[in-house]
């Protein structure tokens, strides 16, 4: 970790920006995000020091939550942004005060390129990868406001989790969870337990707080936007079947309840 921000490109000229948008002009009221689409690191920190196994693990990312979340931009025509770089380089979904920000172990894992890190190395992170992704949602929400302020619009996560958890199985297939405003997440929630099949938690396997969550409270809550996000047990993501069998039934939820925006 010896990288200098000042003589040296944080990225090198074949690798992606921070984020990447599609459906820029989706018509849908709803604007989809994904902090932890990806699992690429910056080939500056040669990989933090982890196997390609480590990498493709759920410590890097969240499997299956990209593939779902671009289907979802199609099928509701709604625009999306998705980080482009792993959770482990910087966590996009975490204030950047946590600990869990750029996080020196992970479900037991230890992160060698995230040891004893400097102000600098931090900052490069906070600078290149986690601003631009939120300044690039910010702009998303302002541009689509601004043009039309009585258009209600709706902050929609996607994120999936493990199916175990310290050796316990986890019951949901797929949760919905809140902040504030609850009316969105309720339902979507509603919704997704009238497929009848599933088992649906709600702000299960996790709610959304302050010190552990930043996209929902910054972007959703703080703008007065109903917000919600959605987990999916990642064992329902594993095959193409899979994500496109969970892309539609959250599209057909959300069909159901956007009469009421
Ligand atoms: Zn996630």
């Amino acid at each position: 970790m010896n990288h200098n921000p000042s003589t040296s490109a944080f990225f090198s000229a074949t690798e992606p920006a921070a984020f990447e948008v599609v459906n820029e002009q989706g018509k849908s009221n709803v604007v989809l995000v994904c902090d932890h689409a990806s699992n690429r690191v910056p080939a500056c920190l040669n990989k933090l020091g982890l196997s390609d196994s480590h990498l493709a693990d759920h410590i890097g990312w969240d499997p299956g939550a990209a593939a779902v979340a671009r289907l979802l931009a199609k099928n509701l025509d709604a625009p999306l942004i998705l980080s482009s770089y792993s959770r482990l380089v910087i966590d996009c979904n975490r204030p950047i005060a946590s600990s869990e920000s750029i996080p020196e172990q992970s479900a037991g894992i230890m992160i060698p390129g995230n040891q004893n890190l400097s102000a600098y190395e931090r900052d490069d992170r906070i600078q290149n990868l986690f601003i631009p992704y939120h300044a690039a949602i910010d702009a998303l929400l302002d541009t689509r406001l601004l043009s039309n302020p009585q258009h209600p619009a709706l902050f929609l996560s996607i994120h999936s989790f493990t199916p175990f958890l310290f050796n316990q199985q986890r019951p949901w297939h797929i949760g919905v969870s809140h902040k504030n405003d609850d009316r969105f997440a309720k339902n979507l929630y509603s919704a997704l337990a009238q497929q009848g099949d599933i088992i649906v938690g709600f702000n299960e396997p996790y709610p959304i707080e302050d010190a552990f969550d930043f996209s929902i409270p910054t972007h959703g809550e703080t703008r007065g936007l109903s917000s919600a996000m959605i987990e999916i047990r990642q064992d329902g993501l594993t095959t193409q079947t899979g994500i496109a069998r969970w892309a539609e039934r959250i599209t057909q939820a959300y069909r159901t309840i956007e009469v009421e925006y």
